[in-house]
């Protein structure tokens, strides 16, 4: 989404120029998100509310949406070769839609999208904490090591990296539950990798507050008040 300076906006949105915004700042007549602006510098993005004198020149319409992804579509905006999650939104605000944390091609369940970047910055951090709960299923059986071997946490040497604190639940033998509170790349399926147990099914049914419940495969519903309260 797109960012300009305040006085450019004032230019562009009402019948006062680059120049006089100096002016209405020092008579305290913009508003950016309900705070009086104080310079002609501030940024201005989609999201920002904009009122002149009481007035608003642009409001701010966060869309949050929750998609069941299939198997066999990728989650990104653009694809040469494949369907994409996008492709499943029919939306009016649709174009200024990103993804809030994929889901690998063969992975189903929750995808969260929005035009909200400080949002889905803060859902995708690892210092938020939000677990992102995923079903999953084993070629090789489960056993209590992996509980604790995700718990301490799981080295990726290529990276350097160990994987934060995971909780396992073993379901069955070839099926647990896990939540993880950050997203690196493959990340389920190189954790079961470490033990060499190969994951042939995966699907995401939470990411926080917000759950799948009965969302259809390819179905889309807003992320409703009380849902969003909870990550903001
Ligand atoms: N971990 C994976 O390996 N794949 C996903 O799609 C999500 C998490």
């Amino acid at each position: 989404s797109y960012t300009t300076r305040l006085d450019r906006f004032i230019s562009q949105h009402s019948d006062y120029s680059i120049a006089d915004t100096r002016l209405l700042l020092a008579q305290r007549r913009i508003m950016l998100d309900g705070a009086v602006a104080d310079s002609v510098q501030q940024a201005v993005t989609k999201l920002t509310h904009v009122e002149l004198d009481g007035v608003c020149l642009q409001s701010r319409q966060p869309v949050y949406l929750a998609l069941h992804k299939p198997r066999g579509m990728v989650s990104a905006t653009k694809d040469s070769k494949h369907p994409t999650v996008l492709d499943l939104v029919d939306h009016p605000r649709k174009d200024e839609l990103h993804i809030a944390g994929r889901l690998d091609f063969n992975t189903t369940g929750l995808v969260l999208l929005t035009n909200d970047g400080a949002w889905s910055r803060r859902i995708s951090l690892p210092q938020t904490k939000l677990p992102k709960t995923y079903e999953v299923t084993l070629s090789e059986p489960l056993n209590e090591a992996y509980v604790a071997a995700f718990q301490a946490g799981i080295e990726f040497a290529h990276e350097g990296i160990t994987t934060l604190p995971a909780r396992l639940e073993i379901l069955s033998a070839h099926r647990a539950r896990l939540s993880l509170v950050e997203g690196k790349y493959h990340q389920v399926k190189r954790m079961f990798g470490s033990f060499r147990n190969k994951v042939l099914a995966l699907h995401r049914v939470s990411v926080g507050p917000v759950c799948l419940g009965g969302l259809e495969p390819g179905a889309t519903r807003p992320i409703g008040a009380s849902e969003l309260a909870e990550v903001s």
